[in-house]
């Protein structure tokens, strides 16, 4: 485990279209995957992802509003320990 390259939700944001087209690195899916393991927020957000796609059949970064990921993040504060 390479716990020194913990990434924020706020990259996972960043990095989770990418992550379901499949097109990351290896070093990024790993980072993502590790992430998810332990942050809820994250692993909510990854599955509405997942059902956009399912619905629409493919999903581009600016088919997320922005007012979407700014609830979600704000939704990710509040639910990490201090
Ligand atoms: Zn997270």
């Amino acid at each position: 485990m390479r716990l020194d390259r913990e990434i924020t939700c706020a990259q996972v944001v960043d990095l989770v279209t990418a992550y379901l087209e499949d097109v990351l690195d290896a070093d990024d899916r790993e980072r993502v995957e590790e992430h998810l393991v332990f942050c809820d927020g994250c692993s909510t957000y990854l599955d509405q992802i997942r059902q956009t796609i399912a619905v629409t059949g493919r999903l581009e970064p600016e088919d997320i509003p922005p007012a979407l990921q700014d609830k979600l993040l704000a939704a990710f504060r509040e639910w990490s320990p201090a």
